[in-house]
C-alpha cells in the first residue's frame, strides 16, 4: 500500500476511536466491565456510521489507493460492523447494572425510545442493503430509501446520546462527537445534494450516438467549452446521467471511458443493454446533455509502469477498459507485448472487431487477439467454447511468472479464469481485474 493508503487507514481508525478513547479517559466510569464495553460500542458504532458518509461520497483522493470498489466494499461490510457494536450496546448496557428493563420496559424515557428507533432504522438499512437482489427492490428505490434513513439515523442516535447524559456529559466528547455529526452531514449533503447542482451548471454535451452491434451503443461527449478534458487514466471510469427529457430515465449510472486520453477533447462510453436504463442508451441523441463525475478506478495498466508482457482477458463489453488501454498504447507507440483473450457468444457480438486487427497489424504495442465464440457459426474457424485452462494453457505462452494478467468480463468468466490462472500457478498479485457492478 502507499504511504497516502497508510496515512488515510490510520488517520480513519484514529477517527473511528477517538470519541471511545476520550470516554474512557474523561467519563467517569459508571458501571463495570459489561457497562463501559456497551458505552464504548456505542460510541465506536456511532463513528463508523458517521464516517459512512466519508467512505460514500467519492473522494477522489482518499479513494485513489484503493479503488473506489474497494472503498465502497469496505464501507459495506463496515457497516455490519457498527451494527454488531450497536445492537451490543443495549445488550451490555443491560448485563452491566442498567438491567432487562432498559431493553424491554415500555414506558421507558423518549431519549430512550429514540436510541431504539435508532437501531430499528440501522437494521432497516442493513437489511435492504444485504438483500436488495433477493428483494427485487430497484438500484435507485434502495439508494433513495438508504439516502434518507442514514442521515436520519444518526441525527436519532446522536440526539438520544445527547439527552441520555452519560457518554456525553464531558464537553470535550459532547464537541468531538457533534464535530464528527456535522462533518459527516455536512459531506452528505455536499455529495447527494450539491455537487450534482454544480455537475448540472457545467453539463456535457453528447457529440455522437454510435451503434456498435445489436446490443452495444458508444456515446461520446464532449466537455463544456469551460473546461479542457479531465485527465484521466486508460481503463478508468466515470459516473455519467444523461439529461435527455422527452420521459427518459434520469440516473446516475457508472461507465467505462472507452476512448484514450491521447485523444483529448471528447470521451466515449460503450454501453450494453442489461436492463431498464440501458436499454434507453440508442434513445440518446446528438446536443443531449449531461452531468459527469470522473475518473475513477485503479484498472489501468498505467498505474502499473513496469509491466510490459500483458494478458488481457475479456468477456463481452467487459473489452472496453482493455480497449481503453490498447487504443493508448496504440497512440503512445508503446511497444509492450498484448494477449488478448476476448470471449463472445456469437461473431456478431464482438466489439471493435475492425479496430482491435487493426492495433494488431500494427507493431506498437504488439497485440494478438484471439477471439473465443461459444455459439460459433458454421463458418467460424477460430476458437470455440469457453476460456478455460486448455486454453489458457495453450495460447499463453513464456514465462508465466512474467505476466500479468488483466481481466473483466462477466461474473462466471472471471472466478473461471481467475481459478485456472492460480491453477496454472500465477500468483494473485500477477491477476488485476475489474468488476462491472459497485453495489451489490
Ligand atoms: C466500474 C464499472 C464500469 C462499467 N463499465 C461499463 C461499460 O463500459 N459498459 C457497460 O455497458 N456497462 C458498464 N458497467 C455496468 C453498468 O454500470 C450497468 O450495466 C448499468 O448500470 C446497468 O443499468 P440498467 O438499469 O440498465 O440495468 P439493471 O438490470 O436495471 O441493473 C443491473 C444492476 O446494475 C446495478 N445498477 C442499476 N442501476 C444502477 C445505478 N444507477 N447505479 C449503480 N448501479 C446500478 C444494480 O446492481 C443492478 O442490479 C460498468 C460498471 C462498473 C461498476
Amino acid at each position: 500500500m502507499s504511504v497516502s493508503g497508510v496515512l488515510i487507514v490510520a488517520l480513519y481508525f484514529v477517527l473511528v476511536c477517538t470519541p471511545a478513547a476520550l470516554a474512557a479517559w474523561l467519563a467517569p466510569p459508571a458501571g463495570g466491565f459489561a457497562y463501559e464495553a456497551g458505552r464504548a460500542a456505542a460510541l465506536t458504532g456511532f463513528a463508523i456510521l458517521v464516517l459512512q458518509t466519508v467512505l460514500a461520497a467519492r473522494w477522489k483522493y482518499a479513494s485513489r489507493p484503493f479503488g473506489l470498489d474497494i472503498v465502497f466494499r469496505f464501507h459495506r461490510n463496515i457497516a455490519l460492523f457498527a451494527g454488531v457494536l450497536l445492537v451490543a450496546h443495549p445488550i451490555l448496557l443491560a448485563a452491566g447494572g442498567a438491567g432487562p428493563g432498559l431493553i424491554l420496559r415500555l414506558d421507558a424515557p423518549w431519549y430512550i425510545w429514540l436510541g431504539r428507533i435508532a437501531l430499528v432504522l440501522l437494521l432497516l438499512n442493513l437489511v435492504l442493503s444485504a438483500c436488495r437482489n433477493r428483494l427485487r427492490i430497484a438500484f435507485e428505490r434502495w439508494r433513495f430509501v438508504h439516502d434518507v434513513v442514514g442521515p436520519l439515523l444518526l441525527v436519532v442516535a446522536f440526539t438520544h446520546a445527547w439527552f441520555i447524559g452519560g457518554d456525553l456529559q464531558h464537553p470535550l466528547i459532547r464537541t468531538v462527537s457533534a464535530a464528527l455529526l456535522a462533518g459527516g452531514v455536512a459531506i452528505f449533503v455536499y455529495h447527494r445534494l450539491i455537487r450534482p447542482v454544480l455537475l448540472r451548471r457545467h453539463p456535457w454535451r453528447v457529440t455522437a450516438v454510435q451503434p456498435e452491434t445489436d446490443t452495444v451503443c458508444t456515446l461520446e461527449l464532449e466537455p463544456p467549452a469551460s473546461q479542457a478534458t479531465p485527465d484521466y487514466l486508460p481503463g478508468q471510469w466515470h459516473f455519467l446521467t444523461l439529461h435527455r427529457n422527452r420521459g427518459l430515465p434520469h440516473e446516475e449510472h457508472h461507465f467505462t471511458i472507452s476512448s484514450s486520453p491521447t485523444r483529448p477533447g471528447r470521451v466515449t462510453s460503450t454501453i450494453k443493454n442489461i436492463g431498464d436504463f440501458t436499454a434507453t442508451i440508442p434513445d440518446t441523441r446528438v446536443g443531449d446533455t449531461a452531468s459527469v463525475h470522473t475518473a475513477f478506478g485503479r484498472f489501468s495498466y498505467r498505474v502499473h509502469p513496469d509491466e510490459s508482457d500483458l494478458v488481457f482477458i475479456a468477456g463481452g463489453i467487459g473489452i472496453t477498459p482493455l480497449m481503453s488501454m490498447l487504443r493508448c498504447m496504440s497512440d503512445r507507440k508503446d511497444g509492450r507485448r498484448v494477449l488478448l483473450l476476448y470471449a463472445n457468444r456469437t461473431e456478431d457480438a464482438i466489439v471493435f472487431r475492425d479496430e482491435l486487427d487493426t492495433i494488431a497489424a500494427g507493431h506498437d504495442p504488439h497485440l494478438t487477439v484471439v477471439h473465443v465464440i461459444s455459439r460459433p457459426g458454421d463458418d467460424w474457424t477460430g476458437e470455440k467454447g469457453h476460456i478455460d485452462r486448455d486454453l489458457l494453457q495453450r495460447r499463453v505462452q513464456g514465462d508465466l511468472s512474467k505476466k500479468t494478467f488483466y481481466i473483466c468480463g462477466p461474473a462466471p468468466l472471471m472466478d473461471a479464469a481467475i481459478a485456472d490462472l492460480a491453477a496454472m500457478g500465477v500468483k494473485d498479485r500477477q491477476i488485476r481485474t475489474e468488476i462491472f457492478r459497485l453495489i451489490d
